[in-house]
């Protein structure tokens, strides 16, 4: 964390200083957007990038004590702490650092730059950048593309690790192509870099005001079925992640509910957690987050100094 710190720049301290008393939106922290920045524009989105943020991180903490442990073997109803990571209550992962990286590039640069990206990404990983205090959870496809410094192509390096940290992008206007790209840093499959298409367009929909079953069905006909079939699969792997967090949305009608059943699914509970939170922090807002979770939620400083 020092070494975060220390690189960043003395108003970026100030800010997040700010940020720490200042997270619930009533007076929102003015970043000046960096010139070319690919936004949304205001007419198209009735969500914020801040509601899919603040959805995604609660998620992924209420996620994290649960990590690994197969469905039915836990019951999780509150944000708790310690658990599979021994983490204090409301530590959020590594699906919420890397979306961080994201957006704190596009922040920067006011574009879709993937060296940038993949600069930060390594910044988490090598020095805990993006973190409430320190990394303690990398996927391994994600951890050796960051060393290689190319994207793996193997249909075996599908797990959900660039589908976790996609959802910032529909709050840009990055093309099909950039959110590919944006996914190939890590995860270079077709299954990977199309499932973060699919979650961005969907997430897109959710944030002009669709619903989700009209949004899903618009963007791929057939994820109408899985959310309206049995709970899917919520391990590792790209497609389960995404079929499980759209089936939670489609279930419940709270930002509560949806983010409980996601982690209660088992399994990859924290990623599960995220993503759906994320959605669900699209469609209800940060207004729709449980108080008290969001006040247990820990690094809200960091989460606000990296928002576009
Ligand atoms: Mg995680």
């Amino acid at each position: 964390m020092t070494s975060k710190n220390q690189k960043r720049s003395t108003a970026d301290a100030t800010r997040r200083v700010e940020a720490d008393s200042d997270y619930y939106g009533d007076h929102p922290i003015a970043v000046k957007p960096a010139p070319g920045l690919p936004r949304r524009a205001a007419s198209e989105t009735v969500a914020t990038l801040r509601d899919c943020v603040y959805g995604q991180a609660v998620g992924d903490a209420l996620g994290v004590p649960y990590e690994f442990k197969p469905r039915g073997s836990f019951r999780c109803s509150d944000m708790v702490g310690r658990g599979t990571h021994n983490q204090p209550a409301g530590t959020w992962s590594d699906d919420t650092s890397m979306a961080l990286a994201i957006c704190d590039s596009i922040r920067e640069t006011g574009r879709i730059d993937t060296a940038d990206m993949l600069r930060r990404f390594r910044e988490w990983m090598d020095w805990g950048e993006y973190t409430v205090d320190g990394l303690f959870d990398i996927g391994n496809t994600t951890a050796q593309a960051l060393r290689l410094g190319r994207g793996l192509t193997g249909e075996r390096d599908n797990g959900n690790g660039s589908l976790m940290r996609t959802l910032p992008l529909a709050f840009t206007d990055a093309t099909d192509d950039e959110v590919r790209a944006v996914s190939a840093i890590t995860h270079a499959h077709r299954t990977s870099t199309e499932a973060c298409v699919t979650a961005v367009e969907v997430a897109r929909k959710l944030a002009a005001g669709e619903d989700v079953r009209s949004a899903a069905r618009a963007v791929n006909p057939s994820l109408v079925d899985i959310i309206d079939g049995d709970a899917p699969r919520s391990g590792g792997y790209v497609l389960d992640t995404l079929h499980a967090a759209l089936w939670c949305l489609a279930n419940t009608d709270s930002f509560e509910d949806c983010a409980l059943a996601a982690v209660n699914l088992g399994d990859d509970t924290d990623t599960t957690g995220a993503v759906a939170g994320g959605l669900a922090g699209i469609v209800y807002g940060i207004g729709g987050i449980p108080a008290e979770w969001l006040e247990k939620l820990r690094g809200k400083g960091e989460i606000e100094s990296c928002l576009f």
